[in-house]
């Protein structure tokens, strides 16, 4: 989601910890948004009551399009992760949280996934084309929200990991290609998962050849520029396809 294409905004109250959540075309006040411990909490007015409104605050929130995001990002972080680390080495590229989203099945350990609708409708066609070809793709890992990959870090840190040792294989919340609904972690059957190995076998051989047809693109090739290790099967889908 690009902050800029919101349907809403957000301004500060006197209070430190409130926002006020502002419609953007007419600046009337639909509601609030509150930071509590380690929860952010938004309050919408009867008639704005859906889920989308309060997925564009939270998001903005994190993400604010004013300069000071980063600062704001790293005083929501300090307050609910107690992960310390300075935010400004932190190169990685920023991903919002999905708009939209659609259940789809299966992943390789039999729980519904979610994608957005469109990356979900031509994750379908792709299986499909490569089935014919008999390579079986399966997902690994598609929509992980904020909310998950906070937890996934603190667990680890909880389990006494160092926060460098996890930021080699796991990203800060709101860093997360998988954030917007659009990437997916492919294997197939039988081979390895979440490898660098996944790059000799035929279903990676039959993704670089078929996969952009179908709007995915391998977004962390070897020696790419976001900082983020080579990851073969790592796919993700190019909504202005
Ligand atoms: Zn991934």
């Amino acid at each position: 989601m690009n902050p800029s294409l919101t349907r809403i905004s957000l301004s500060k109250s006197s209070s430190s910890d409130t926002y006020f959540i502002l419609d953007r075309f007419d600046n009337k006040k639909i509601g609030k948004l509150l930071v509590k411990k380690d929860k952010i909490k938004v309050k919408l007015k009867e008639k704005y009551k859906n889920k989308s409104y309060k997925t564009e605050a939270k998001s903005l929130f994190l993400h604010p399009s004013a300069d000071n995001w980063l600062e704001l990002y790293w005083q929501y972080l300090k307050k609910t992760n107690k992960v310390l680390m300075n935010i400004d080495e932190y190169s990685f590229p920023i991903h919002f949280e999905a708009g939209r989203l659609k259940r789809f099945k299966k992943d390789i350990f039999n729980r519904d996934i979610f994608l957005h609708p469109l990356a979900g409708r031509y994750w379908k066609k792709m299986k499909k084309a490569a089935k014919k070809d008999g390579i079986k793709l399966q997902i690994i890992s598609a929509f992980r929200s904020i909310q998950y990959q906070k937890k996934l870090i603190l667990n680890k840190i909880n389990k006494g990991q160092k926060l460098e040792e996890i930021l080699k294989v796991n990203v800060l919340p709101g860093f997360s290609e998988h954030h917007t609904g659009f990437a997916i972690d492919l294997t197939s059957k039988g081979e390895v998962v979440l490898e660098e190995e996944f790059e000799k076998s035929d279903a990676f051989y039959w993704l670089v050849k078929n996969a952009n047809q179908f709007g995915f693109y391998l977004s962390y090739p070897r020696n790419n520029s976001t900082g983020v290790i080579y990851e073969p099967w790592h796919w993700c889908f190019q909504s202005d396809f």
